[in-house]
This record gives structure tokens, C-alpha cells and sequence, in this order.
């Protein structure tokens, strides 16, 4: 029978996974078979740890160590040499497969996902290197689980077409549901797919140039940080001018409107074949560069993504399609559609409504592309994969989902007054501070802890190395980002009027998204950070929608 090193109740020094760091913990039992202690952290947290992750205390004396970590490296720093490198890629490695990151108490809460026994063989720089996947891993499964994708994948594109074809009807009513349904003919046009495809190249070659500036991201689980070149702002500039020449030449943007449909098809059928696209390559992806979020299953990693970076040599794919092409091309839409409305209600100029809705969105598209490097920290690039979820989003609903208030007011024309105008904007301003000082704050935060410009907020430590914000924007409220994001959606539906409750299907959406993300973010946190997040939680009680969850 195998003998344990260390015995029940013995305090001593176990490695926090994920980092080299070693914490204080208590042995609370050990289990033969696997050769895993269960362990409790000062914090609370329990974990299960492999034998060699446990060191005696300094001295055979717990009296020297107080809790704090033997080394004061933060889990976010770039590992410094390629032993160190080597050590943390082949750690992390370990961790995905091994550790249980959640508090136990959290184990019935878990649905399990059949996994194949798998064996990865890859190369290390001074060995080869074996990763064993276990035959069953636990997982949570967001969105309702592979039923829950599978409908969400069939059900969401011919959602966004029944809101369009809704849109275009005269009178929007349920008295004229459903609205007739086009020809599928009527829906594809080959001019129209490459019309398509000549505004996502463009927009690949403009994310080629080599201007702006090259940052790094957040930390992989290897500790290596990818690199990432900032020019979307730049990028934009290029679309405006190339968009103003074409108008200049005679090009008629009434195009985008009257092939509106077609147009939403094309990046359907594109989304889809690159979603095909990454899930196919992720299947040779080594397991150090699969996305916390994928499972195994293939319905349910087409979905979320199953790579967390997919790149083809330096292009980073899901990086592009964040803020890009579906972004911009929904500023060039709502320009469409100003311009459409001007031409069917002969109108000089376009309404106050179609104003503010377009210049509301503008700001909304320029500030992130302004703030490109914030992009780096959302949980899109540190934590989902890049699959059909984030495909279909960026590329499809965003441009044509995101657009329905102006195209809903080419054929609803409403008149604004000014005073309702000022109201209207001043909502406005107020949900893009609250969402920008928000989210400024935290990533120059996760930037640099230590910024002296930060030196007034108040943090709780974890035992991960990093800190939250306990004060300041992130003092009032859980995720202040979504509650100024939300504000700011209210006020681009306003300007349409309460005749039809179309143009705040936006809002309504973007509600449930973000109290669903919400819950999503606080387990991952939960997870992460074990029962820091609960303190947090304690001194920091009010959620972004206190009453509806
Ligand atoms: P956040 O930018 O809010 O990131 C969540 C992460 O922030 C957490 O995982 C945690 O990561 C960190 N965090 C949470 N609480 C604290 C704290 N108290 N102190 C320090 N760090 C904390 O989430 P998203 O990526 O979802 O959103 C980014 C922005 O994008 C938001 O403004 C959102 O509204 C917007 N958005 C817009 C969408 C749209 O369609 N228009 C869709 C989705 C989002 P860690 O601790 O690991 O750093």
C-alpha cells in the first residue's frame, strides 16, 4: 500500500495551481486511490493537490510562515526564463486536467461530460512531455448544455431573420404574424456573398498594416502572453475614407438597405463556415491552447469555441472579428440607413430620431475601437473560445441585430421633440460614463496594481496573486461596465418611439445577455477566486439588476 508523506491535520505549504506560488494549508484527508490530499487554504478555498505540490514548512516550523506567499510573483507576470517557462507551461498543463479549481461544497452543482481517454504527446524544449486527459472530467455547461446550444445555433439565425422581415413589415403587429417569408431565392445572391466577402478582406489587409502600437495580452495558462498590434482605430479611418471616396464616386450605399436580407444571409453563411473552419483545426490544437470553456463534446465546442486563440501565423482571428468587421459594418449599415430614410420619406435631412439613434451607435463603435487594448481583459479573448457563439455574434448580430433601431425607422418615421432629444442624451452621456469610467478603471488595474493614480481604491487580496476592487466603481456595484452599458441601450431605443416594441428588442436582449453573463462571470470568479469572491460579494452586495435575480 502506498504511504502518505503528510498526515491529517499537519499544516504545511501547498502550491496554489496555476501559479508557483505556495500558501499555508491544512492536510484535511487523503485519498489512496488517486494520491490526492484535500487541502484547506487560510482562505477557506479547498482543493485537492498531488503529493508533490506540498512542501513542509519553512523549518519544520509553521511559526516562520505567516500566509503569505513563499514568493511575491504575481500570477499575471510573464514567466522570466525558458525553465521557468517550461515549468509553469508544464504546471498548467497539469492543472487543467487534474485539479479541482472549485470549492468542494460546489461539486453537486456540476454536470458531468463524458470524455474519451485521450493521451497527448508534445514537444517541451527539453523533453517530451505526456498530458493525460482523465476518462470523465466535470464541467459546467453554460447555456443550458449541449440541448441548450444546439437550439440556440438553429434557433438564433432564424430568430434574427423573422425580427428583420418583422422590421420591414408596415404595420409590425401580431395581427400580421408571421410576415410573409421571401423565396429562398430572393434571400441569396452570389453578388451579394462577394460583396460580402469584400468587406471582410479589406478589413483583414487594413488589420495587416503594420501601424499602431504592439501590446501584449493577459497571461495564457503557460504564462506565455500573446502579442497583438492595435490599429482598429486607424483601421476605421481607412473604412470612413474608403466609404466617403465610394459615395464621392457615385456608389449608392441604398444598396445595403434594399439587399438588407441578403446581406445578413452572406455573413450567416460565412460565420458558419468559419465556425466549421475553427472547429476542425482545434482538433490538432495541443491541449495547453484550448479555452477553459470548451468540454470535449463537439455540439457544444462548435458553439463556444474549442481554441482559445486560433491564429494563422500572427493574424489573430477572433481578435479580428471582435471589433472589426461586424463593428464597423454596423456604422456603415446605420449610414445606409439614414440615408435610405432620407430617400423614401423625401425628406432634406435626415429626423432628429435617425440623429441621435446614428450618432448615439457611432460613439458606441468609436470609443472601442478608441479603446482597443480593453478589448484584452473581456472575457471573449481571456476566457470563451472562438467558435459559432462569438462568429455568429460578431459577424451577424451585431451588424444586423445592433442596426434594427435605424432600420425600423426608414419605414416608422418618429418625430423627437428637443426637450425629449436632451433627455435622450443625457441618458446617454450617464450610461457612458458609468460603463467607460468602469471599465477604465479596471484594466488599468489588471494593467499595473500598482499605479500610483490607483493608490486611493481599496483591494481585497486573493490568493491567486491578483486583487479586486473593493472601492470606486467596482465598490458600488458588481459589474458597473454592464450597468452603464445597459443605460446606453435604453437610450438608443427611445428615440423610436414606444409605437412598437421592435426597436427595444435590443434592450430587452441585451438585459437577459448580461444578467446571464453576469451569473456566468460570478462563477468563473467563484471558481477562481474561492472565498476572496464571497468576501467581495459581502462588501460589495448590489448586482446590476438586484431584484430580477
Ligand atoms: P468584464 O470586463 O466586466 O470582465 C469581467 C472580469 O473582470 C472578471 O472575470 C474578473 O476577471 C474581473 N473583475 C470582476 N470584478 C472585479 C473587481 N471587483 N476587481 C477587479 N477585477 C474584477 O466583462 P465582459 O468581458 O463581459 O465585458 C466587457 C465590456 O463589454 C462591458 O462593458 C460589457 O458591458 C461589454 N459587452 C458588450 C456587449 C455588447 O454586445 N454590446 C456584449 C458583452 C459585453 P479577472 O479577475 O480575471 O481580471
Amino acid at each position: 500500500m502506498p504511504s502518505r508523506k503528510f498526515a491529517d491535520g499537519e499544516v504545511v505549504r501547498g502550491r496554489w495551481p496555476g501559479s508557483s506560488l505556495y500558501y499555508e494549508v491544512e492536510i484535511l484527508s487523503h485519498d489512496s486511490k488517486s494520491q490526492l490530499y484535500t487541502v484547506k487554504y487560510k482562505d477557506g478555498t479547498e482543493l485537492e493537490l498531488k503529493e508533490s505540490d506540498i512542501k513542509k514548512p519553512f523549518g519544520n516550523s509553521i511559526s516562520r510562515y505567516n500566509g503569505e506567499p513563499e514568493r511575491t510573483e504575481r500570477n499575471d507576470m510573464p514567466p522570466k526564463t525558458p525553465q521557468e517557462k517550461f515549468h509553469l507551461s508544464e504546471e498548467s498543463s497539469y492543472i487543467s486536467t487534474q485539479y479541482s479549481l472549485r470549492p468542494r461544497g460546489e461539486e453537486n452543482k456540476l454536470k458531468e461530460i463524458e470524455f474519451q481517454e485521450e493521451k497527448v504527446v508534445t514537444k517541451g524544449p527539453t523533453s517530451l512531455r505526456t498530458f493525460e486527459v482523465p476518462a470523465v472530467q466535470t464541467k459546467d455547461l453554460d447555456f443550458g448544455g449541449v440541448p441548450g446550444v444546439f437550439l440556440i445555433v438553429l434557433g438564433l439565425p432564424a430568430f434574427l431573420f423573422l425580427l428583420l422581415l418583422m422590421c420591414k413589415q408596415k404595420e409590425p403587429s401580431l395581427l400580421n404574424f408571421p410576415p410573409p417569408l421571401p423565396a429562398l431565392n430572393d434571400l441569396w445572391e452570389t453578388r451579394v456573398f462577394g460583396v460580402y466577402l469584400l468587406w471582410f478582406f479589406v478589413q483583414a489587409l487594413f488589420y495587416l498594416l503594420p501601424i499602431g502600437r504592439v501590446v501584449e495580452g493577459t497571461p495564457l495558462a503557460d504564462g506565455r502572453r500573446l502579442k497583438y498590434r492595435l490599429n482598429g482605430f486607424y483601421a476605421f479611418l481607412l473604412t470612413s475614407a474608403a466609404v466617403g471616396a465610394a459615395l464621392s464616386w457615385g456608389v449608392d450605399l441604398h444598396y445595403v438597405y434594399q439587399h438588407f436580407l441578403q446581406l445578413a444571409l452572406a455573413a450567416l453563411v460565412f460565420s458558419v463556415a468559419l465556425s466549421v473552419y475553427l472547429y476542425v483545426r482545434a482538433r490538432r490544437a495541443p491541449p495547453g491552447q484550448l479555452s477553459p470553456a470548451s468540454s470535449g463534446n463537439v455540439i457544444y465546442d462548435f458553439f463556444i469555441g474549442r481554441e482559445l486563440n486560433p491564429r494563422i501565423g500572427t493574424f489573430d482571428l477572433k481578435y479580428f472579428c471582435e471589433l472589426r468587421p461586424g463593428l464597423m459594418g454596423w456604422v456603415v449599415i446605420n449610414l445606409a440607413m439614414l440615408l435610405a430614410e432620407m430617400k423614401s420619406q423625401n425628406r432634406a435631412t435626415p429626423s432628429l430620431a435617425m440623429i441621435l439613434v446614428n450618432s448615439f451607435q457611432f460613439l458606441y463603435v468609436v470609443d472601442a475601437l478608441w479603446n482597443e487594448e480593453a478589448v484584452l481583459t473581456t472575457m471573449d479573448i481571456t476566457h470563451e473560445g472562438f467558435g459559432f457563439m462569438l462568429a455568429f455574434g460578431d459577424l451577424v448580430w451585431v451588424p444586423f441585430i445592433y442596426s434594427l433601431q435605424a432600420f425600423y425607422l426608414v419605414s416608422h418615421p418618429h418625430e423627437v421633440s428637443w426637450l425629449a432629444a436632451s433627455f435622450m442624451v443625457a441618458l446617454k452621456v450617464c450610461g457612458y460614463v458609468i460603463f467607460r469610467c468602469a471599465n477604465a478603471q479596471k484594466n488599468a488595474f489588471r494593467k499595473n496594481p500598482t499605479d500610483p493614480r490607483l493608490a486611493h481604491l481599496k483591494t481585497i487580496h486573493t490568493s491567486t496573486g491578483k486583487n479586486l476592487l473593493v472601492s470606486g466603481w467596482w465598490g458600488l456595484v458588481r459589474h458597473p461596465n454592464y450597468l452603464g452599458d445597459l443605460i446606453m441601450a435604453l437610450a438608443w431605443s427611445l428615440p423610436c418611439g414606444f409605437n412598437h416594441i421592435l426597436p427595444y428588442f435590443y434592450v430587452i436582449y441585451f438585459t437577459l445577455l448580461l444578467v446571464h453573463r453576469e451569473m456566468r462571470d460570478e462563477r468563473h470568479c467563484r471558481k477562481k477566486y474561492g472565498v476572496a469572491w464571497d468576501r467581495y460579494c459581502q462588501r460589495v452586495p448590489y448586482r446590476i439588476l438586484p431584484y430580477v435575480y
